[in-house]
């Protein structure tokens, strides 16, 4: 039975992985969350982990006492993170940490030969051109969680990718699909925390409210499965059952579908290619009757058209817009944005900001800092 680890535990996509390993019984070796430390004891005692890492080293003496009766090591920071994905002892490292400072554990793991399950969109947005390469060489597979790209990834199975002619990205568009841009001045934290079908955490919640994530998806799409940006059309499907789907060269288009929950994707990343009975509810087509399907909004949705920008123009520019939305969505969480400043925020910053070179971690990180730099400056001053 394969061993995994799971960076970034607590949250929504680390207890949907537990919740896949309860049932078949695959083997949590470790596990690492940012700082929710009785959480992670409770799942350390559960699974019978070998060793936890707090993210948050303030928090390490905490977890330290709360698993003093077991034989669980703990380890912390990014150290700690990177320890448990270099683990000789795990075969599969799943990264659902938020947040660009998913890259490096990523690259860990490749390094040590280690299958990834990705669900950290952000490590291939800011590092594709580092990561997609160390995976080749090392000879590692990387398996995506992301609903989209999984289903994407499920679309290519027996076929030619190099027959392979456009992807159909789909996005339920979120909370704010068909408002314009007057009618979203005032909208709330909270108005922009309720979407309409996926149940996540609030960083890609927000995403999903401002299409950000549809944009970092896209670029997250070029670098697993080698396309162009112009082969890659977004689609507006409110319904969310229709996961994505690709197009061949000989006119057939082939899509997957499913009820939207997270668990189908994730047990294909850890399971692949098997496909065990999940429990969940079946899809039932007649239930939704219709599947309605149109184009975004471009000029209302800032973020979405800053990626695709983004992602044309490559090189730095999608890290670029990424730290500038991580601080962004903070500060709009924090009440100290409105709404639509995140989308101007990412969309001057790729427009304005020199140009970084990318081609080591180190320059990723350089310009991740600046971007996240101009964010502040510009609502701070
Ligand atoms: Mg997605």
């Amino acid at each position: 039975m394969k061993k995994i680890a799971i960076l970034g535990s607590t949250g929504s996509i680390g207890t949907q992985t537990l919740d896949v390993c309860r049932r078949s019984g695959i083997e949590v070796y470790s596990a690492a969350a940012a700082s929710n430390t009785r959480l992670l004891a409770e799942q350390a005692r559960e699974f019978g982990m070998k060793k936890v890492c707090i993210f948050n080293s303030d928090k390490y003496n905490e977890m330290k006492t709360l698993l003093a009766d077991t034989d669980t090591s703990v380890v912390s920071g990014m150290e700690g993170l990177c320890e448990l994905a270099s683990d000789k002892i795990t075969d599969l490292v799943v990264n659902s940490v938020v947040g660009m400072l998913g890259l490096l554990p990523t690259l860990t793991a490749i390094e040590s030969g280690h299958d990834v399950a990705l669900a950290n969109k952000e490590t291939l947005v800011t590092g594709g051109q580092l990561v997609m390469p160390a995976a080749k060489k090392h000879g590692v597979k990387i398996y995506p969680i992301d609903s989209e790209h999984s289903a994407i990834f499920q679309c290519l199975q027996g076929n030619k990718a190099s027959q392979l002619r456009s992807i159909i990205l789909t996005a339920s568009g979120g909370p704010f699909f068909g408002k314009n841009k007057d009618e979203l001045k005032n909208v709330t934290a909270e108005q922009a925390l309720s979407h309409p079908n996926w149940s996540m955490g609030s960083k890609i919640t927000i995403d999903s409210a401002t299409m950000m994530n549809k944009g970092l998806e896209l670029i997250e799409a070029k670098w697993l499965f080698g396309v162009d940006t112009e082969q890659i059309n977004i689609i507006i499907h409110r319904q969310s059952v229709i996961h994505s789907a690709v197009e061949y060269n000989d006119g057939a288009v082939i899509a997957q579908l499913g009820i939207p929950d997270m668990r189908i994707p994730i047990s294909y990343a850890l399971m692949y290619p098997d496909r065990p009975d999940s429990g969940l509810k079946r899809l039932s087509l007649t239930d939704y009757g219709t599947l309605t399907f149109e184009k975004p909004d471009y000029d209302t949705f800032d973020c979405l058209r800053a990626c695709v920008n983004a992602a044309k123009e490559g090189g730095d520019r999608p890290c670029i817009a990424n730290g500038i939305n991580e601080i962004a969505v903070r500060m709009f969480l924090d009440g100290k944005i409105p709404f639509l400043r995140i989308g101007e925020l990412v969309e001057k910053g790729v427009c304005t900001l020199p140009v970084f070179d990318v081609s080591s971690y180190d320059g990723v990180c350089a310009a991740d800092s600046a971007a996240r730099e101009f964010a502040q400056k510009e609502v701070i001053g």
